[in-house]
């Protein structure tokens, strides 16, 4: 990000980068015999400033990702006007925020303690005409896989990356359906940092199965980053959260 862009070249060069995700996709989708658009594309904005979202919503883009509660609810203000914008809730959520967030979000990915369900559904019914949509953020690291104990939902979380361990989630989903103004709307996952992720997404994909039968409208499975959206659309990912690869590295200094 050495140079600064004029508005029109970084809305070139976002329509390059957009093109070649689209691509990326589409390819990823007919190698696992899925359809295209059973896959929702999700611009991960962070770091990046409010006009770069305008110029993505006029790309076509109907989904962005915010990851800090500071950041999105500035640029959330500063965009009511594109009413067509969904936004997702993708980071590590304080209960203190949940009042913030649930304003703004028309999504929350990051669900993964009763606390935080109970925080979300108390401040969703002060605000929010409809039940606000949450996922269950699952933690698919190796000392989870390996099933070592923990003494409840919370303590599954490793520092940073967050999620329930697999094992907890369907009594976290029951914590959700029993909420006022929540509703269950399917799972989300990082894949583990420096291992080969397809062992953690085959089980991400076993988690949304168990998940399915028990609710089947918890059908979105929140997945797949820049480097790993193929593999994560192979598994199921219906929701790809994409920053690096749609906006360039972080932080940018275009305005
Ligand atoms: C930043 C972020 C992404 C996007 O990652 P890229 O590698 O830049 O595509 C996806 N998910 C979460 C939770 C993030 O914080």
């Amino acid at each position: 990000m050495a140079a600064e862009l004029t508005g029109d070249q970084r809305l070139a060069e976002l329509s390059a980068n957009l093109a070649a995700v689209r691509d990326r996709v589409t390819r990823a989708c007919t190698a696992a015999g899925r359809e295209p658009d059973s896959v929702t594309l999700i611009a991960v904005t962070k770091h990046f400033p409010a006009p770069d979202l305008r110029r993505l919503a006029s790309l076509g883009i109907a989904d962005v990702g915010e990851n800090r509660d500071q950041e999105a609810r500035v640029k959330a203000a500063e965009l009511t006007d594109l009413t067509g914008l969904a936004w997702h809730f993708i980071g590590q959520l304080q209960r203190n925020k949940a009042r913030s967030v649930v304003r703004y979000a028309d999504f929350v990915h990051t669900v993964d303690r009763p606390e935080l369900v109970d925080a979300l559904d108390a401040a969703a019914g002060r605000v929010r005409d409809r039940p606000l949509p949450v996922l269950l953020q699952v933690d698919l690291s190796e000392a989870e896989a390996s099933g070592v104990e923990v003494s409840g939902p919370a303590a599954g979380s490793l520092p940073g990356r967050g999620g329930a361990a697999p094992r907890w989630i369907l009594a976290l989903a029951e914590a959700v359906v029993r909420s006022t103004h929540l509703r269950l709307a399917g799972l989300m996952a990082v894949a583990p940092l420096g291992v080969d992720p397809e062992p953690a997404f085959a089980r991400l994909a076993e988690v949304a199965a168990r998940l399915r039968a028990e609710h089947p409208a918890a059908t979105m499975v929140s997945a797949g980053m820049s480097g790993d959206l193929e593999l994560a659309v192979r598994f199921g990912a219906t929701h790809l959260r994409v920053g690096t690869a749609l906006l360039g590295g972080r932080p940018s200094l275009v305005r």
